[in-house]
């Protein structure tokens, strides 16, 4: 569905760049499609060149103006909530230490490294746990800052799996991509390479560049990983995405974050991952919310999590349901969170709770020595 832009032919909207050329980025040209509410129209200005706005006619689209809270105005429309004095005095800009020696990578798990790539972005998520960087402007790294992330990666052989992410890792051009792609590619101890990306969601048009999808697939194995928050994100235009993937060998997991007002709701989420295996993306992650500046706001209790994760247990095929994990702070990595399904034990004894919340005792031993 296109609630905007119905004049633009087809052939443009189907277009990554017209997408990304024809981006919403003022209150004037964003009030052409919206009645903006006061505390959307200060947020604009006052989050201005601190956390800037930036929206795809595409991404826009999806926005029902009639809904205040409709859930992707909360991700994609600043609010004057992010620069209140109280939710900016209770983040941090880099939660995680992500940010270390060398500029843009983080090397937090022995065998997996995070390379940032670029600070550009199609949509500036206003929940984005690297908010700290939109101030940068939009602007990729230089061939010195990529050679000196490969260089590092070369003389660590622990690292098996690169995970390249930004900003917006698949904006750069496809000549910047293969570039990196085959350098990383040389070192015979990386075995996979994960892009973070965004674009299935914001600018699924990315995915109907064949010339793109050659590269990517030429450099297998590859893993993406999105970002869908909700099940009104996902559209036809997602869903050929996807298919143009999977067609090129190329699995796609999501990472969801819990977000209130967007998403914590159980029945949503039951939807969402529904959704997400009709289009045959696995999800991966639902994230607790980082306590970012500029967004807690969008933080909800651990307990809304749990809730959520005990109400899809049941309902929805083992596969589609995610693992919950939290971020602990100062970058001492994910922990999963579930449930308590064992209430008691005494011994070989079990007490489990059930999926349909009946208490059942089970004895398991072992019997056999071999
Ligand atoms: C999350 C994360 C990864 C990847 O973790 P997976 O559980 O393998 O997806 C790697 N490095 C850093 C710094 C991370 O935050």
């Amino acid at each position: 569905m296109r609630r905007f832009f119905q004049d633009v032919p087809e052939e443009l909207w189907r277009s990554y760049s017209w997408q990304i050329q024809n981006r919403i980025k003022s209150i004037e040209e964003l009030k052409k499609y919206i009645k903006l509410l006061p505390e959307e129209e200060e947020g604009i200005r006052k989050t201005r060149g601190l956390y800037p706005f930036a929206i795809t006619p595409y991404y826009l689209s999806l926005i029902n103006p009639e809904n205040p809270k409709d859930p992707i105005r909360l991700q994609a429309i600043p609010r004057e909530v992010e620069v209140d004095e109280k939710i900016q005095s209770l983040g941090e800009p880099d939660a995680l230490n992500e940010e270390g020696e060398i500029p843009g990578l983080t090397h937090r798990y022995p065998d997996r490294v995070l390379l940032n790539v670029t600070t550009f972005c199609a949509v500036y998520c206003r929940h984005c746990m690297r908010k700290r960087i939109f101030s940068q402007g939009e602007k990729a790294r230089t061939k010195e800052e990529i050679d000196r992330m490969i260089n590092y990666i070369k003389n660590h052989e622990e690292i098996k799996d690169v995970l390249i992410s930004g900003g917006e890792p698949l904006s750069l051009s496809n000549e910047k991509l293969e570039y990196i792609l085959k350098r990383i590619r040389e070192i015979k101890h990386v075995e996979i390479i994960r892009f973070g990306t965004r674009l299935p969601v914001l600018a699924p048009q990315r995915f109907f560049d064949d010339d793109f999808l050659d590269i990517l697939e030429k450099y297998s194995p590859i893993w993406i990983n999105t970002h869908f928050n909700h099940p009104n994100e996902i559209t036809e235009y997602a869903e050929e995405a996807v298919d143009r993937l999977l067609r090129r060998g190329i699995p796609v997991n999501n990472q969801t974050v819990l977000l209130k007002g967007v998403n914590d709701n159980p029945e949503i989420m039951l939807e969402l991952f529904r959704k997400l295996l009709r289009i045959k993306v696995k999800p991966q992650y639902l994230f607790h919310c980082d306590p970012i500046k500029g967004a807690i706001h969008f933080r909800t209790s651990v307990d809304k999590g749990l809730e959520i994760m005990q109400f899809l247990r049941g309902k929805l095929s083992g596969f589609g349901i995610p693992t919950y994990a939290i971020d602990l702070p100062n970058g001492k990595g994910k922990v999963p969170l579930l449930p308590n399904y064992l209430k008691k034990r005494e011994g070989d004894k079990y007490w489990f709770e059930s999926f349909t919340g009946e208490i059942v005792e089970y004895e398991i031993k072992e019997v056999w020595e071999p």
